[in-house]
């Protein structure tokens, strides 16, 4: 074996062959390797044709390989012009990188995969970048390997909004809720936004094929998606819907500890929170608190019995049982002279068709809210992002339906 063969299989190198080296020491001892395509010189990038070369100049150019021995690695060569019969005048392929990238596709991949991991802030460390340096790469990277990717087979969608740079800017993402994915993310949260969505990351066809679709009581969301997707179904999130009825509860119990005096208001304490409990998680004392407003204050206790019997609902199979158990449940609560519980019946009745199909779809945005969850990591992790392309780059290397690392050239994608 001679050292240059040695050294292309310690590298990896398959692609190329190295011409001459250095040691760097004013760059913390750098590697850098002065190379050339192996066998495969002079091919053209669009077709793979061997051409002749052009007698012009070009410049040298350096790529990043990923480090070795705690030493940072660069390429060097000076890529030839061709001239293609087809493609005319270009530059020959490079069998190590893409044709602008400023770093070798393993490269990449490493970048991908360590993003994927850990802290930017780490990440760069691992590759003796800067922090700034690392998400342009990242970004550029991200950009490419999803150009011209389709949404594919999406039947099943959920959107939610979700906030980015602490709290005062929000995004609009659209999850496919079978593969437990994010398909697009999109800058703010209103009518117009999700409109971008169904116009131009979808088909006419990819339209009419969701059959569902889960979302909070959003009129921006719910308009949007009836109006662009001809055959969905609309599921309002049942934890959306249970949420705004403890609102509800809650402003009677507010109500109350107004109204209430001295003694009277010591034993509204503590109401607050039991109250929001699912009645199957409230233990005996917790109960027992409870039935003692039956004497203590009648209204609080009418509008707990409401919440109770509401939940139920939720249990039903039978989509006919479910609806008239629905229809009883909102005569009871309209006699019930609780202002915002007959505000919530309101609603119920407004939205009937859209909560009713829960009983046979189950259909809920339990898988947006987990990818959510993820997201939040990721947002802290990052401590916040000052621009939604840095925010949408790191989720679809999350939790995005392309797997960016699996679009690297695969004899590149080694750690
Ligand atoms: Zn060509």
């Amino acid at each position: 074996m001679t050292v240059n063969q040695f050294i292309r299989k310690l590298l990896h190198l398959k692609e190329l062959s190295v011409v001459g080296f250095h040691l760097d020491a004013r760059k913390h001892g750098a590697l850098e390797l002065f190379v050339k395509p192996y066998k495969n010189g002079c091919l053209c990038p669009h077709c793979r044709r061997r051409c002749p070369i052009v007698q012009t100049r070009q410049d040298v150019r350096m790529w990043r390989d990923p480090p070795i021995y705690g030493r940072p690695v660069t390429l060097w060569y000076q890529p030839r012009e061709i001239r293609c019969p087809t493609h005319g005048r270009v530059q020959e392929e490079i069998p190590w990188a893409d044709r602008f990238a400023k770093v070798t596709y393993r490269f990449e991949y490493l970048l991908l995969v360590l993003c994927q991991l850990m802290t930017q802030k780490a990440a760069a460390r691992v590759l003796h970048l800067a922090t700034s340096t690392l998400s342009g790469l990242l970004h550029r990277a991200i950009s490419r390997l999803r150009a011209g990717h389709r949404i594919e087979n999406l039947e099943q969608i959920g959107v939610d909004e979700i906030s980015y740079c602490k709290g005062h800017k929000y995004a609009t993402v659209v999850y496919d809720i079978a593969r437990s994915c994010v398909v697009w993310v999109g800058k703010g949260k209103g009518r117009e936004t999700i409109d971008g969505f169904f116009n131009h990351a979808l088909t006419q066809e990819q339209r009419e094929s969701i059959r569902w679709a889960t979302c909070d009581m959003s009129q921006a969301y719910i308009g949007a998606i009836e109006h662009h997707c001809p055959n969905v179904t609309v599921v309002l999130d049942r934890f959306h819907i249970a949420k705004a009825l403890n609102e509800a509860v809650d402003e009677v119990r507010k109500e109350e500890w107004r109204k209430a005096r001295g003694d009277e208001r010591k034993a509204l304490k503590g109401l607050r929170w039991l109250l929001y409990k699912h009645y199957s998680n409230r233990s005996k004392e917790e109960r027992a608190t409870l039935e003692a407003l039956r004497k203590g204050n009648r209204r609080i206790h009418r509008a707990w019995i409401l919440k109770d019997e509401f939940e139920q609902f939720w249990d039903y199979k039978a989509p006919w049982a479910a609806k008239r158990y629905l229809k009883r449940w909102m005569t009871t609560a309209l006699k019930s002279r609780l202002e915002s519980i007959r505000g919530f019946v309101q609603t119920v009745k407004e939205q009937m068709h859209r909560i009713l199909p829960y009983i046979t779809s189950r259909l809920t945005n339990a898988i947006g809210e987990g990818l959510n969850r993820i997201i939040k990591i990721v947002k802290n992790r990052a401590s916040g992002f000052r621009n939604l392309e840095a925010f949408s780059d790191l989720i679809y290397l999350t939790v995005g339906d392309l797997d960016l690392p699996d679009q690297i050239p695969a004899q590149f994608r080694t750690l």
